[in-house]
C-alpha cells in the first residue's frame, strides 16, 4: 500500500510569519513549500493574464477569486515535486479553498497531516508588516529584527530591496481584518477535524519552528 502524501497547512494572520517558518519546516521535512503569494507573485513579474488579473486584488489587499486561486494551486500541487506533499502557506485561506483541498487530496491519495496555527497580536502584526524589506530573490527582512547588513540592499546579491505595496501602512489593517472575516473561520473548521494546532508566533524564530515541529512530529 502507498503511504499518503503529507501536507502541512500553515494558518495564521498576515505577518506572522508563516513565509518563514514554511520553508524551514518543508527543508527540514524535505517537502516542497508552495505558497500562494509567491505564484501569484511570480505571475506578475512574468505578467501573465492570472498575473495582472491578481494584482488587482493584491494592491488593494484583497483575496483573489477563489476559481481562479484553486486552479492555480491544484495546478502546482499536481507537479511531480509534490508527490510526497508540499507544506502549504497561504492557501486555504476561505472555507471553499479549505474544501477544494481536501478533495484535491482525496483524489491524489494526499491527506492534511496538521494545521499549526501561528498566534500573533494584532499590533505586532502591523509593525512586522510595516517593516518588511524583501529581495527580488524572496529573500525577507526586517528594518527592527532582521536588517540587512547594508540598509535597503540584500545580503546574498547586492540587489536593492524594496517594500510589498500591500505591506503599506494603508493596506495592512485592511489585510488582517480580511483575514479576521473571510479566512478565521478556518480555524474551527480544522479544529473540528482535529488537525489544529497552536503555536506562539512571537516567540523567536528558531522556537516557533521547534514548536512547529514538536506538533508535526507528534501528529505524523
Ligand atoms: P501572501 O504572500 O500570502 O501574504 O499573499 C499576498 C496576497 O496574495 C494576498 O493578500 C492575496 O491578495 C493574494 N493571495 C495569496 N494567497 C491567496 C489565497 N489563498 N486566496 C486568495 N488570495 C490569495
Amino acid at each position: 500500500m502507498n503511504e499518503k502524501a503529507t501536507y502541512i497547512v500553515m494558518l495564521g494572520p498576515p505577518g506572522a510569519g508563516k513565509g518563514t517558518q514554511a520553508k524551514v519546516i518543508a527543508e527540514r521535512l524535505g517537502l516542497v513549500h508552495v505558497s500562494s503569494g509567491d505564484l501569484f507573485r511570480e505571475n506578475l513579474s512574468r505578467e501573465t493574464e492570472l498575473g495582472k488579473l491578481a494584482q488587482t486584488y493584491m494592491t488593494k489587499g484583497e483575496l483573489v477569486p477563489d476559481d481562479v486561486t484553486i486552479a492555480m494551486v491544484k495546478e502546482r500541487l499536481s507537479r511531480p515535486d509534490c508527490a510526497l506533499g508540499a507544506v502549504l502557506d497561504g492557501f486555504p485561506r476561505t472555507p471553499a479553498q479549505a474544501e477544494a483541498l481536501e478533495k484535491m487530496l482525496a483524489e491524489s491519495n494526499g491527506r492534511i497531516n496538521v494545521v499549526p496555527l501561528i498566534n500573533v497580536p494584532d499590533q505586532a502584526l502591523v509593525e512586522r508588516l510595516g517593516g518588511r524589506w524583501m529581495s527580488a530573490s524572496g529573500r525577507v527582512y526586517h528594518a527592527l529584527n532582521n536588517p540587512p547588513k547594508v540598509k535597503w540592499f540584500d545580503d546574498v546579491d547586492g540587489s536593492p530591496l524594496f517594500q510589498r505595496d500591500d505591506d503599506k501602512p494603508e493596506t495592512v489593517q485592511h489585510r488582517i481584518d480580511v483575514y479576521k472575516a473571510q479566512t478565521a473561520p478556518l480555524i474551527a473548521f480544522f479544529k473540528s477535524a482535529g488537525l489544529l494546532v497552536e503555536v506562539d508566533g512571537t516567540q523567536d524564530i528558531d522556537k516557533v519552528t521547534e514548536d512547529i515541529l514538536t506538533a508535526i512530529g507528534t501528529a505524523c
